[in-house]
């Protein structure tokens, strides 16, 4: 790697120059996903031609680039898209400047770098002319930060690799991914004639599954009178939780808003969800029994509660924790309601139980479940061989712990039968994926390099 470092510094900047954001405008039959993406794909797969791999362009949703012969396989999963660059940048995000040791771009370690780390890896182990008895593929992923339309296609189409890992998330070892289940709770109501006082007329939190919600509205209608004491109430309430919120009056109508603070779904508890906030505070007041039931769903069931007990989906395992439950949506109209629940299980425990369990708690309480998107856990034990020798390569190489990790969220890693995350951040750095002024680190660059060369090295001799 050492005597190569100027090339790969180089052809890591050449690479990242490239504006791989997904574009649907200039999208065509033979690039799915934009000019940029397809330029990316093209430029990786002229790169490997040029070091003599076979590559392959799988109609512009992915590309191989593979060295060796055998019948077993080594996968290497990256992707050549980016997310958009946003605002705020001290270069501009494709120029791949060079400051302190680092290179700024957008793509640098979401994973455009380390797409060029495992390339060189793979390099230096075909001109060193390693003997090797598997193949080693890289598979070129290019839908990544979107519908992992890329990987759908590769896989339909292609092999499976026997082992494999993917350079985009964390060292040392991603082993373990939770389940995670993103699943609506519908309720469409027969409205009757209404006697109350005041009426919930819509309540409404969150964009997304997977956020907690920072901010809930809620309207009421009704007579000043009743509308008054509310507003004082929630105030009161307000003063006393220490939250901020606002009230404000339009004739006969009174909207609320409640602030939270929005965390991760994969980890509920960091945040204060709004929603279930604001609809704890209303579920006190008198209104029509529709919104009465749907608010005392919302405390029964989830109210200082992100594991899924009260739902009686609570589980644990030893390698991956508990099972969350983040309730990132909620949506009331007086006709329909519903809730949108992110849920992520432990490795070991079984999505089906979990799912048909919670359908069963939706039917007690007159709704309907529906589950809209299910990925099973990604596990690989830690005796597992990839395990073991993905560990040593990584002690040998840094000198530190190879020590297992278990997360909640989800890598692209998900897309192997047998494959974990594998770098390339390294503990302790900050994570800039996705952040203004991305950038990676040069020796950590180059690091990775060494440490997958090896490690294609011991997966595949
Ligand atoms: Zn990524």
């Amino acid at each position: 790697m050492e005597k190569r470092q100027e090339q790969i510094i180089a052809k890591t900047q050449e690479f990242l120059r490239i504006n791989s954001v997904l574009d649907e405008s200039t999208a065509s039959e033979k690039q799915p996903f934009g000019a940029g993406i397809n330029e990316a794909l093209t430029h990786m797969l002229k790169t490997g031609e040029d070091y003599h791999f076979f590559v392959k362009n799988l109609d512009g949703y992915a590309g191989i680039i593979e060295y060796g012969k055998g019948e077993e396989s080594v996968g290497i999963l990256c992707h050549l898209d980016v997310v958009p660059v946003g605002e705020g940048w001290t270069t501009p995000p494709f120029s791949a400047a060079i400051r302190d040791g680092r290179i700024y771009a957008r793509g640098a370690i979401d994973n455009k770098g380390p797409t060029m780390a495992a390339f060189f890896a793979l390099a230096i182990v075909s001109e060193l002319d390693l003997p090797l008895s598997k193949r080693v593929r890289m598979i070129l992923g290019t839908d990544e930060e979107s519908q992992w339309r890329c990987v759908d296609y590769y896989f339909k189409h292609e092999e499976m690799p026997t082992i494999g890992f993917a350079p985009d998330a964390d060292f040392p070892i991603i082993h373990a991914e939770k389940g995670i289940a993103d699943a609506s709770l519908k309720w469409s109501y027969q409205v009757g004639q209404d006697s109350q006082n005041v009426t919930l007329s819509r309540f409404h939190a969150g964009e997304r599954f997977n956020m907690v919600p920072d901010k809930a509205i809620a309207t009421l209608i009704g007579d000043r009178v009743y509308l008054d004491k509310i507003e004082e109430a929630f105030r009161k309430h307000l003063l006393q939780n220490r939250h901020n919120g606002t009230a404000t009056f339009e004739e006969q109508t009174l909207t609320l808003t409640y602030e939270g603070i929005s965390a991760h779904g994969s980890t509920p508890e960091k945040g204060i969800n709004a929603g279930i906030e604001l609809a704890t505070f209303l579920s006190e007041v008198d209104l029509q029994s529709e919104a009465n039931d749907y608010l005392a769903f919302v405390v029964k069931n989830l109210l200082g509660d992100c594991s899924g007990k009260a739902l009686g989906i609570a589980t644990r395992d030893d390698v991956s924790g508990p099972l969350t439950v983040n309730a990132g949506l909620f949506s009331f109209d007086g006709k329909e309601a519903s809730i949108g629940l992110n849920i992520r299980y432990p490795v070991t425990a079984s999505g089906e139980q979990c799912l048909g369990t919670l359908q069963l708690t939706a039917k007690k309480h007159s709704a309907t479940c529906i589950v809209l998107d299910h990925m099973e856990p990604n596990y690989v034990e830690a005796d597992h061989s990839l395990i073991q020798t993905l560990q040593a390569v990584y002690e040998r190489q840094t000198g530190e712990e190879a020590t297992l990790l278990a997360i909640g969220g989800g890598t692209y890693a998900r897309s192997l039968d047998t494959g974990v995350a594998f770098g390339p951040m390294f503990p302790g750095r900050e994570d800039v994926a996705h952040q203004k002024d991305e950038y990676i680190d040069i020796d950590d660059l180059l690091k990775a390099t060494a440490i997958y060369a090896e490690a294609i090295y011991e997966l595949a001799k």
